[in-house]
């Protein structure tokens, strides 16, 4: 018989090698150790009622039974809906709602999250508190600990197909309202072999996952390869920066992934820390957000020679391109090339949906030009959970149009320029506002600035730009130094300046572009 690609297995191979490390608990298993609390925990849902397809909901920082309830649920054939922790209980109630989960797993810290919006709950029915070793549990909820103790380790068979379900991931809410992502278990199989291949990872290598294990990213580039493979995974509650350094060491890490901007706070870290040795580091990858070349720099001084980085979305699972350590330095800023059996092409970019016209792919435009990056891959989601229209507008004629704006250079390396949405069309110029806000930063006095279009009777658009700088930064010295600088096209320049406090930025750090062109300028000063 055929095995299917699923998740629910974990690697039968090296049980005596350690899966799991979570040095907040003194916690160190072994894969027959780490397997056996999966399928007690796949036992306590199935006698809980839980079934195939049901969909069961994290809550949850990074934890060692994280890791034991994700696998858990899995081989007891549910559906996965990790919920990012810092959402407020009203957002949390959407996401329940939405995805119709009936199994809600939290924790001591997430508890007031979840009582801030108990009565909204419409589908939970079995609430789960990991912390009952800490805290008495909450009169609604079981205990997980005594739940895994008391279930039986009897092999669990539930009839889990490739094609099935495995997640419904929620995304990061950059641009709107999270849409939930449906995968399949052969998208993260898929996925999972691929990204192995290109970090070029093995059994004997060890990471730390300090990113949150609700993101896609950590998922599928850390946790989820390395239990396939048979690799150890230091588990770290949350991120910081010590703590981190500290497991490479410990530990002897081979590779760490934290996203673009959080090396900096390794840096300064590895800094303070004296003892700090980090020889064991051999890859470091970064990525979710821009990568500053001189910050990459700094790192490849600090820690190690080679860097990789991949491109992508919850939608594709997450990873499209790739770009592999030894290209890093020559193409430095490109997030690489295609990933095995996936296609990139870039087209002429439409600034709102087309749901009228929904299959027609637009012309490809010509080599070195900026548009909108579309891919096709095997891990692609099958459908926006819920959401017919979306679904059709990001899928169409198989290619996933991504919202993403970037261009190819002459070795044929992909560059990200913008979001489509957050592109400025005015007398019909299109205006990418990273180029203008890479002029803002040169000021000294900048410390951050979001460039959008407000609508204009004359223009369509104009270009206007929200600044955050010293005390005495204000909108006339701005708009000097934008007339004076040569790098800026005379249409591109902004034609009002406001000096505000701060941008609005979701949970990780992106900065939200629909809340500033929701606000009304005039409540700027
Ligand atoms: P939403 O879709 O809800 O608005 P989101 O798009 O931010 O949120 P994610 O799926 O977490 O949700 O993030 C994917 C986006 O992150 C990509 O579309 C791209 O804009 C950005 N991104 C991903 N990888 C990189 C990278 N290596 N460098 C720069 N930006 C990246
Ligand atoms: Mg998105």
């Amino acid at each position: 018989p055929t095995v299917p690609e699923t998740l629910t297995r974990t690697t039968r191979k090296y049980l005596d090698r350690e899966a799991i490390v979570y040095p907040r608990k003194n916690i160190r298993w072994t894969y027959e150790e780490f397997d056996e609390r999966v399928t007690r925990f796949a036992n306590a849902l199935r006698e809980a009622g839980v079934e195939k397809g049901d969909r069961v909901s994290l809550l949850m920082h990074n934890s060692a039974e994280f890791a034991v309830a994700v696998f858990g649920l899995l081989r007891a054939g549910a559906v996965f809906n990790p919920i990012n922790y810092r959402l407020a209980p009203g957002e949390v109630a959407y996401i329940l709602n939405d995805s119709a989960s009936t199994v809600l797993l939290f924790e001591e810290v997430t508890r007031d999250t979840v009582e801030g919006a108990l009565d909204q709950f419409d589908t939970v029915d079995r609430y789960l508190y990991v912390d009952d070793d800490v805290e008495a549990t909450p009169k609604y909820a079981e205990g997980f600990h005594s739940a895994v103790a008391n279930a039986s380790t009897a092999p669990i068979e539930i009839d889990v197909k490739s094609e099935d379900q495995y997640a419904i991931m929620y995304t990061s809410g950059t641009t709107g309202r999270p849409k939930g992502v449906v995968h399949s278990h052969r998208d993260a199989t898929y996925h999972n072999l691929m990204y192995l291949g290109r970090m070029d990872l093995d059994y004997e290598d060890v990471g730390v996952s300090a990113m949150p294990l609700y993101h896609n990213a950590e998922l599928n580039c850390g946790l989820f390869p390395r239990v396939n493979l048979g690799a150890k995974t230091v588990v770290l509650h949350q991120f910081d920066a010590e703590r981190v350094l500290e497991a490479v060491d410990n530990e002897r890490a081979t590779h760490l992934f934290v996203a673009s901007r959080t090396w900096s706070e390794l840096l300064a870290a590895a800094e303070t820390m004296d003892d700090f040795d980090g020889g064991s580091l051999g890859l470091g990858v970064y990525g979710a957000a821009p990568m500053p070349p001189t910050l990459l720099e700094r790192c490849m001084e600090v820690f190690c020679e080679d860097y990789a980085t991949a491109y992508g979305m919850t939608e594709m699972g997450p990873c499209a391109t790739f770009i592999r350590p030894d290209e890093v330095r020559d193409q430095l800023g490109s997030v690489g090339r295609a990933a095995p059996n996936h296609e990139v092409r870039i087209v002429e970019p439409t600034e709102t949906e087309c749901p009228a016209d929904p299959v027609t792919p637009r012309d490809t435009v010509p080599q070195g030009d900026t548009g909108e990056i579309i891919l096709q891959g095997p891990p692609m989601m099958s459908e926006y959970w819920n959401r017919p229209e979306k679904t059709g507008n990001a899928i169409r004629d198989g290619w996933f149009f991504t919202g993403d704006a970037g261009y190819f250079n002459e070795d044929g390396y992909l560059f990200l320029v913008d979001r489509i949405d957050d592109m400025i069309i005015s007398g019909g110029e299109n205006i990418y506002p990273t180029e203008i806000e890479n002029v803002l930063y040169e000021h000294d006095a900048v410390e951050a600035a979001a460039v959008i279009g407000e609508e204009d009777d004359e223009w369509g658009e104009r270009v206007v730009a929200y600044v955050v700088g010293d005390e005495d930064l204000d909108a006339d010295t701005l708009d000097a130094f934008c007339r004076d600088h040569d790098g800026l096209a005379d249409f591109k320049r902004p034609r009002e300046y406001y000096v505000i406090e701060e941008l609005p930025r979701n949970p990780s750090g992106k900065i939200q572009k629909f809340k500033l062109r929701e606000s009304d300028a005039d409540t700027a000063t």
